[in-house]
């Protein structure tokens, strides 16, 4: 049986498809193989794909398309993530070379599969619908040292018209609150400061599994309690399931960062409905209203669709108007782009490319305009920095509670520490500043 020495990874996609390529690195790792930067020096090469937008696939698809023709050394070649799911067998139709395919519900049988394709050379998939609670989080390897992600929920119930998540993830499977308190402590012991908890919609933890009587505030308060995390932070919510325990939570807890991505996707509740989002603009707006009233200085996040079918160009301004009375921190703004497989894949995707990148680019430059006025209205504030690396100019950088991104200058020691920072100024995204105390806030 050939041995594979070498692998190297390429992820694709969202904070779930990062994790779980540090799963399978841990895997791979503990089977004996070193990672390689370079495509050229791996046995195996591992591509962690994206399904959510037509582009992310084409680009996969693309990429692994020329390795086919490519006249250099023979690796094995490996999908795994969401493509998997949704392409299937079909991948290895597109792309003959593929030699094995591993679903999203899969990534614990990399090991087996792995000594598949070896013994058989037997082009191999295995894509699960449902997802076995099986994973084994603790010998995931991070390149971060100071920041981690920890699943808590896979998959995602809500199937909104547009989304693969559902097909391609399956069902919502909670994690038992013990071990992913388990993990989180290790990673304190390891000194990791801030953990951000992932799930495709983490507000409804625990729902799967009513026998727990624990919800997402109940781990929340949890793992609040674990000495050596600072900041606890998590991605992605869905409104409808934003609760007022859970607001309370993000008011009471010391570790819980003031910041919710809140996504709206649309501005207007016919297209809300179109989506299945199941929430209508007033409902969503009464939550954002409740939101900051029990929690004042909370920075919010969005995602945006724009083009949806059928959306006119008065429920854009909506959106547009929406955008502007809330004042979003954070905002990932999209053009429409039908998945195979979504209700919404049979409509017409009547809006045409050039009106879906007009609007587009009118939210992109309201965003730009109300980040620039909330950065210059930082200057002269003192904020609390956690330090996690060195950028490109050799500047220390970290992130503030509400996830806004500081530059300042300081010696090595301060990386992983907590540091009060003086915002002297701002340039497009980042906050610069200068060091309040020369020592740590909190840590040591
Ligand atoms: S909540 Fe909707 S958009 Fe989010 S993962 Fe689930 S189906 Fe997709």
């Amino acid at each position: 049986m050939r041995k594979l020495k070498t692998f190297f990874i390429r992820t694709y996609g969202c904070q779930m498809n990062e994790l779980d390529s540090e799963i399978m690195v841990g895997a791979l790792e503990k089977r004996g193989l070193k990672r390689v930067r370079e495509e050229e020096d791996a046995d195996l090469l591992l591509f962690n794909t994206c399904s959510i937008r037509d582009l992310a696939e084409r680009k996969v698809m693309g990429k692994i398309g020329q390795l086919g023709r490519s006249p250099k050394k023979r690796s094995i070649i490996g999908v795994t993530g969401c493509m998997a799911n949704a392409k299937k067998d079909r991948i290895f139709r597109k792309l003959p070379h593929v030699d094995f395919v591993l679903g999203t519900n899969n990534i614990s049988d990399l090991d087996a599969v792995l000594d598949e394709v070896l013994e058989t050379g037997k082009q191999t998939f295995k894509t699960d619908h449902h997802f076995e609670e099986n994973i084994n989080y603790f010998d995931a390897v991070r390149d971060d040292p100071v920041k981690a992600f920890v699943s808590i929920i896979r998959g995602c119930d809500k199937y909104c018209t547009y989304c693969v998540v559902p097909y391609t993830r399956g069902k919502e499977v909670s994690r038992p609150p013990e071990d992913i308190k388990q993990e989180c402590q290790r990673l304190a012991a390891k000194g990791y400061k801030e953990i951000t908890l992932l799930g495709q919609n983490v507000n409804s933890y625990g729902n799967d599994k009513p026998e727990w009587n624990e919800r997402f505030h109940d781990l929340l308060y949890r793992l609040d309690k674990i000495d050596g995390i600072e900041r606890i932070r998590f991605m992605t919510s869905h409104p409808c399931d934003i609760t007022v325990e859970l607001m309370q939570a993000i008011a009471g807890l010391p570790s819980l960062c003031e910041f919710v991505h809140f996504p709206i996707q649309a501005g207007s509740s016919r297209i809300l409905r179109k989506m299945n989002r199941r929430y209508t603009l007033e409902e969503y707006l009464e939550k954002v209203e409740m939101l900051r009233k029990i929690v004042p200085d909370v920075a919010l996040g969005t995602d945006i669709i724009v083009g949806f079918p059928t959306e006119t160009k008065e429920e854009f301004q909506m959106t547009y108007d929406i955008f502007k009375q809330i004042r979003y921190s954070v905002a990932f703004l999209f053009t429409y782009s039908a998945r195979k497989g979504t209700p919404a894949y049979r409509w017409k995707d009547d809006i045409s490319e050039e009106v879906k990148s007009e609007r587009l680019q009118r939210l992109m430059e309201l965003h730009n305009a109300i980040s620039g006025e909330e950065m210059q209205n930082q200057i002269g504030k003192e904020v609390e920095v956690l330090v996690e690396s060195r950028n490109k100019s050799g500047q220390l950088k970290g992130r503030t509670r509400c996830w806004k991104k500081v530059i300042f200058s300081g010696g090595d020691d301060l990386i992983g520490t907590l540091q009060k920072i003086k915002i002297t100024g701002c340039n497009h995204q980042t906050l610069l500043g200068e060091l309040v105390t020369p020592q740590a806030l909190r840590l040591a």
